[in-house]
């Protein structure tokens, strides 16, 4: 089968031919139809330092992705040929004391598909029956390719109570656009995003009805005096992994405000502590999706209005990956997926 393998230590993808994996008693074999172009693809393309630590080569990359079941192993029950689904791509371990308190998602064991096992950029993928997420009738693969950063933004998102709040949301990637199109699905108040790029300001306005502020032209108090806020925003929605963002966060946040940090910062960051206490900020770390609580909601919300489609701006045959790499290297894109049929 066709993959996209980290074959060398250095910068790039290469399309090889490789064996179709054979699965165990407890996996399924998912034929792949689309897949999307992740942000850690992007480090995996580029061999930075955490690729370097984390990625052993050769590797096949990729996690985020929708397509068929083609094969199932003789203890899978529930699942069956013919389904289409997407899947969960953190592999966890069931010793862990988080893992037998039902808190999947918190398992220290848990391993990446494509950044520490096989991934999903190939024809076929192999993966544990517990991980797959069957796909209903209405959301189609390209949707089903996004679920796992889609379910980034809504564990993030969810992590407070949104309703009737005021939401200030930094950094408008494709997780952070997504976030605002939930926090106003949700019922939040007044939801503002931040970024110092205005293609992403732009797209963000497309895809959910949110006050876009570009941080190097506008400040953010001005906003608040617009919408009639007299303290401040009462949730953060981090999303950019960027310093500056999240100093701003914390000033622009009213008195007891709560943050969810998804983003993630290159190195160590300063942090004023001292802000952060006398304003009684509570800060709550996110990682991944909880399992599979996360994929219940996402697919109910999708179900029910939320509309995140247009943060899909390039579609590639898988052929022309290299010019969906560029494009998501770009860094002014929306989500770039692939396609394998
Ligand atoms: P992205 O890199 O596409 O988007 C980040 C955005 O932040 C960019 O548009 C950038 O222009 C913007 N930005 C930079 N400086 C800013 C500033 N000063 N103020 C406001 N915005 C600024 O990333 P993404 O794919 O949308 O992911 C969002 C973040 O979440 C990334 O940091 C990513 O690494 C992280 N992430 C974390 C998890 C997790 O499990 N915790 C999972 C997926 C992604
Ligand atoms: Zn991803």
């Amino acid at each position: 089968m066709k993959a996209l393998v980290k074959a060398k230590p250095e910068m790039g993808l290469w399309m090889q031919e490789v064996p179709i994996p054979s699965i165990g008693p407890d996996d399924v074999l998912i034929k792949i139809n689309k897949t999307g172009i992740c942000g850690t693809d992007i480090h995996i393309w580029n061999w930075d330092e955490w690729a370097r630590k984390t990625v052993p080569v050769p590797l096949i990359t990729g996690h985020e992705f929708a397509g068929e079941i083609v094969e199932i192993g003789r203890r899978v029950e529930d699942l069956h040929v013919g389904m289409r689904c997407s899947g969960e791509g953190h592999l966890i371990g069931h010793h862990s004391r988080q893992s037998r308190a039902g808190k999947f998602h918190l398992d220290p064991e848990t391993k990446g598909v494509g950044v520490n096992v096989p991934g999903a950029f190939a024809e076929y993928l192999c993966l544990p029956a517990f991980n797959v997420v069957p796909l209903p009738e209405d959301i189609e693969d390209d949707i089903g390719a996004i679920l796992d950063p889609l379910g980034n933004a809504v564990h993030t998102a969810l992590s407070f109570d949104l309703v009737g709040e005021d939401v200030l949301i930094t950094g408008a990637g494709p997780i952070g656009i997504m976030a605002a199109a939930i926090a106003r699905h949700v019922g939040a108040r007044h939801v503002a995003i931040t970024d110092v790029n205005p293609d992403r300001l732009a797209l963000a306005t497309q895809v959910a009805d949110v006050r876009p502020v570009h941080v190097r032209h506008e400040d953010l108090k001005d906003v608040m005096a617009e919408f009639g806020m007299k303290q401040g925003f009462d949730i953060g929605l981090e999303m950019s992994g960027n310093q500056a963002a999240l100093d701003q966060m914390v000033e622009a946040l009213t008195m007891g405000g709560r943050i969810a940090l998804l983003g993630i910062p290159p190195g160590k960051s300063p942090v004023d502590w001292s802000r952060i206490v006398f304003k009684a900020i509570t800060i709550k770390g996110v990682y991944g999706r909880e399992i599979f609580e996360t994929w219940y909601k996402m697919i109910a919300m999708l179900q029910n209005g939320l509309d995140v489609h247009k943060v899909i701006t390039h579609r590639f045959k898988v052929d022309d990956y290299r010019t969906g790499f560029e494009v998501m290297r770009g860094g002014s894109s929306g989500k770039v997926v692939l396609d394998w049929t």
